[in-house]
């Protein structure tokens, strides 16, 4: 069994120096609690990955990850950073397909299926977001947009992907910000039908983790990670203090503090 992912997505927040304090905080309050089946991953802004790194060197089962990437090496691509940046930066992990690059930044299904290809060529391990949005869920068709977007994000790649390289995040759109969270049983169905889809498309599908992210807060965090299915989570607002991000990384755990 892979270990479950408590994963902070810090989007573009936080100075250099108020990234390590608060990954310093966070190693700190979280001590010598951290559970044996988890990791966590803090996803900074690049320019604040250095100092994360350097909080985080030799804290066993702590990674870090970059928040996006530019499918290439390296090249004229003003504003952008490659695989090779975020991994001569210190990262493990990138998300691709986060809800604010698709719907913000207007980034596309095949677009976001090069980077997937490309940064698993490249040795990140890819977190790629998926998630419909409020009206496509009022018209029934949850199900028909993950389809989709597994089957377009991930059609570059071969069926025996290792399921310590991929990791699917689902978001909800309108769950992503807003303090409203998917009801316990929304997230139990479409977490089983993307296992469904992962098995169909890939040899190791049924060990794909696959987290689940939209507001996720210490409060709510035990019961998500308990049902079946959701490998971890994908955390944003909640993950930018130390100790709510520390009572996300430890909940429903023998030391949580709420239980
Ligand atoms: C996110 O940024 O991926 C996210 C889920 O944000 P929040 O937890 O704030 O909803």
């Amino acid at each position: 069994m892979l270990k479950k992912i408590m994963a902070g997505n810090w989007k573009m927040f936080k100075t250099r120096e108020e990234a390590s304090r608060t990954a310093r905080e966070l190693v700190v309050a979280v001590g010598e609690n951290l559970p044996d089946d988890r990791e966590v991953l803090i996803i900074p802004s690049f320019t604040a990955l250095k100092e994360v790194n350097d909080v985080l060197s030799g804290q066993k089962n702590y990674f870090s990850g970059g928040q996006n990437f530019y499918p290439a090496d390296e090249g004229a691509f003003t504003g952008e950073v490659s695989p090779l940046h975020l991994k001569d930066s210190g990262c493990s992990y990138a998300l691709v397909g986060h809800s604010e690059r698709r719907h913000v930044l207007g980034e596309e299904d095949d677009f976001l299926a090069e980077k997937v290809a490309y940064g698993l060529e490249r040795q990140l391990k890819i977190i790629f977001c998926i998630g419909e949005k409020i009206e496509e869920r009022k018209q029934d068709k949850v199900e028909e947009v993950l389809a989709r977007q597994l089957e377009k994000g991930l059609k570059n790649i071969i069926s025996s992907v290792s399921p310590h390289e991929l990791v699917i995040a689902y978001e909800p759109v309108w769950a992503i910000g807003t303090g409203e969270t998917a009801g316990s049983d929304d997230i139990s169905q479409a977490h089983n039908f993307i296992r469904k889809k992962l098995i169909d498309i890939f040899e190791y599908g049924s060990d794909i983790r696959i987290l689940y992210g939209g507001s996720v807060k210490p409060d709510n965090c035990a019961a998500i990670i308990g049902l079946d299915n959701v490998d971890g989570v994908l955390v944003g607002g909640a993950s930018l203090n130390a100790d709510s991000f520390s009572r996300i990384v430890l909940a429903g755990s023998k030391t949580d503090s709420s239980l």
